[in-house]
């Protein structure tokens, strides 16, 4: 990343407004009932005032930069239904990074996140709203890591999370993410594979595909911190819910959910079989932005918030298209076997 500079939420009314100032927000207001409406069911009214006029400015920057906003499920609903073009969960925005017709993206979500938008997109500005947001698993294996794995276990291939850094693909056989890694691993077709940074993600693959997986000991810091006795207590308070639960949470989780699967699974789960009520097993915005799309469905959020996505703020996403920063820039020979590594993974899903 070229820049370091951190845009993090700051309190938007540090004196008394003036009457221009107050006219200004009633404006805004006004200019984004739009917006407003598809976030009615989780941001209060006087919440949205603290919001619009930022929305307002990007909807403009975006036009005049030649700028779309890329965000991730897990971003809050004022960025996720406010301002975003293009929404998903990982391999969605993978995807969708490569159709981009705009001169800039910005990805709203973590680093590691911008850098696979610029992998698929070498040709394009590709911003983030703070390039100091980590992520315990991105931030959990070095390169040096699975190099020593693959000198212990010779031959065997290596098959990396996307949550992880372009240093880390480049020393990987084949990508993945929550939503296909079953299908990756049982394409390559090896008795024995090396799933890295995730171990519980890995221990699920296992799980699910009878092939033995070689681990890594990193862990999402949201999705570890759910119990068994969690989903035992819910389905105690509420009889007969649905407990559906990312593949980042531990194995037992798994097992004890009713259902499995990756943010964009869930949200399908939810949208066609529309239970009365379910328990989503993730993190916190995530099951908001749901709650937002499906509201007749009964909600129960075990909510554990990602700090790392945080950072990612309205306010971030102006500061980034105004200023052109933080870039992502990459190393060419790191982002050519990084890129491969995506490029294999969308090949195989
Ligand atoms: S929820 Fe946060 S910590 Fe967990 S994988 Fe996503 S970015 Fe990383």
């Amino acid at each position: 990343m070229t820049a370091t500079t951190t845009h993090l939420a700051t309190p938007r009314v540090r004196h008394r407004a003036t009457e221009a100032e107050l006219l200004d927000v009633a404006a805004a207001i006004e200019a984004t009932r739009e917006e407003y409406d598809r976030v009615r069911h989780v941001v209060p009214e006087a919440e949205w005032a603290t919001f619009a006029q930022d929305v307002v400015a990007i909807k403009e920057l975006k036009r005049t930069r030649d700028a779309v906003v890329l965000a991730h499920n897990y971003q809050t609903p004022e960025i996720f239904h406010g301002v975003a073009d293009l929404v998903g969960d990982s391999l969605a925005l993978a995807r969708m990074a490569q159709e981009v017709e705009a001169s800039t993206i910005v990805l709203a979500g973590v680093p590691f996140m911008a850098e696979t938008a610029k992998l698929l997109n070498p040709g394009k500005t590709v911003l983030v709203p703070d390039a100091g947001a980590g992520c315990s698993l991105a931030d959990g294996i070095t390169p040096e890591d699975v190099l020593a794995l693959r000198a212990a276990h010779p031959g065997v291939p290596v098959v990396t999370y996307v949550n992880s850094s372009a240093a880390v693909k480049a020393v990987s056989d084949v990508c993945c993410t929550s939503g296909n890694v079953e299908r990756i691993v049982r394409h390559l077709g090896a008795e024995k594979i090396i799933c890295v940074p995730d171990e519980y993600l890995a221990r699920n693959v296992a799980e699910a595909t009878g092939v033995e997986v070689i681990t890594h000991p990193a862990r999402c810091e949201v999705h570890e911190r759910f119990s068994v006795a969690d989903v035992e207590q819910i389905r105690a308070e509420r009889p007969g819910i649905t407990v559906v639960a990312h593949p980042e949470c531990h194995p037992d989780v798994v097992a004890a959910a009713d259902v499995a699967g990756s943010t964009a699974h869930m949200l399908d789960y939810v949208r066609t079989q529309r239970p009365a009520q379910v328990a989503l097993i993730t993190e916190c915005s995530m099951a908001d932005n749901i709650r937002a799309a499906q509201p007749e469905t009964e909600y129960v959020q075990p909510c554990n918030l990602c700090p790392h996505m945080r950072r990612s703020t309205l306010a971030g996403i102006r500061a980034a298209l105004e200023t052109g920063g933080p870039e992502v820039v990459l190393e060419e020979s790191t982002a050519a076997a990084a890129r491969r590594a995506v490029e294999r993974m969308l090949e195989l899903s």
